[in-house]
């Protein structure tokens, strides 16, 4: 029996035979619900068991936003029209390169990352994270995202700059560094010890946010893990367009940002906002380490006009 109702005997109640006959008794019984609720609602209801439920449905929201969000990107780097808006202009992904990054991802995707989604719901359940209808308002959805996009930058800064330091670079971190022109689908190719330490920016801030707060809805989490895969596979995409976020956003990273990460091997070590590597003057490119050396520069002449 699911516990998605808190009148549990309901969740037996409206249960079909099939999905669709559960979904249609929910939109009878429980027409307060929003549409998003009622199939959410009848998913766990369906299922009866919601272990396997939340198991199943973070492994194809992950599977279907990673690869839906990566088909486009591919699409485009097969048309020519859209080379003017390629950073590295001149480095468009070959099939095999494609092809190699898409099997390395598709198998650590069910060997590193289909054992934490199996074992989620237990957690949450452990965390008082809730999986009920009704939803909480988009306002306390809004904001705890917003804050889960800042508390990720701030770890995926440091973890990823510590990931540049010797040994973990070079046994843990050169993977991701294969391609020094990154596209949609290298997003996640990475070392299964990246993929775990940087995944748990992702993953362990909302278990942070729950411990201390006690609340916190698995609906908000997968709208969380939507958005940053969004960012993650569009920050390699290789494409800045005009309208592209960080054009009205300029604190947004974008993949302005992190293809200089992977071009120059070195700085804009942040996932979604400058503001890290811009105060921690690790900001990559050209541009930055001529600024860098001025200010480097400017310092000299003032130490030496100092000691004069
Ligand atoms: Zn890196
Ligand atoms: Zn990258």
């Amino acid at each position: 029996m699911s516990a998605v109702f808190t009148n549990s005997t309901l969740s037996s109640f409206v249960r079909d035979r099939t999905y669709s006959g559960t979904v249609h008794n929910v939109q009878l019984l429980q027409p307060q619900l929003s549409a998003v609720e009622q199939y959410w609602a009848a998913w766990y209801a369906y299922m009866a068991n919601d272990v396997l439920a939340t198991g199943i449905m973070f492994f194809v929201l992950h599977e279907a936003v990673y690869f839906g969000r990566s088909l486009p990107w591919f699409i485009i780097d097969q048309i020519p029209y859209f080379r003017r808006y390629k950073i590295q202009a001149t480095k468009i992904p070959s099939s095999k390169e494609q092809w190699h990054c898409l099997k390395s991802v598709v198998l650590s995707h069910f060997l590193v990352e289909a054992i934490p989604i199996w074992t989620f719901h237990p957690l949450c359940e452990k965390l008082g994270i809730s999986a009920q209808v009704p939803f909480p308002s988009w306002k306390t959805v809004a904001w705890e995202i917003s804050l889960f996009f800042l508390l990720e930058d701030m770890w995926h800064y440091w973890v990823h700059r510590f990931l540049h330091y010797g040994v973990f670079y070079k046994y843990i971190h050169k993977q991701h560094h294969r391609y020094a022109a990154p596209f949609g689908l290298t997003a996640e190719y990475a070392h299964p010890m990246e993929t775990m330490t940087l995944g748990l920016g992702t993953v362990g801030m909302p278990i942070l946010y729950v411990l201390y707060t006690g609340h916190l809805h698995l609906f908000t989490l997968c709208v969380w893990i939507s958005l940053r895969l969004f960012q993650a596979v569009d920050s390699h995409s290789g494409y800045d367009f005009p309208w592209s976020l960080n054009k009205f956003l300029p604190f947004w990273s974008g993949a302005e940002h992190h293809d200089l990460h992977h071009h120059y091997f070195i700085g804009n070590y942040a996932s979604s906002f400058r503001w890290w590597d811009y105060c921690m003057d690790t900001e990559a490119g050209p541009e930055a380490k001529l600024a860098r050396e001025e200010k480097m520069r400017a310092r000299a002449c003032r130490m030496a006009k100092k000691s004069s």
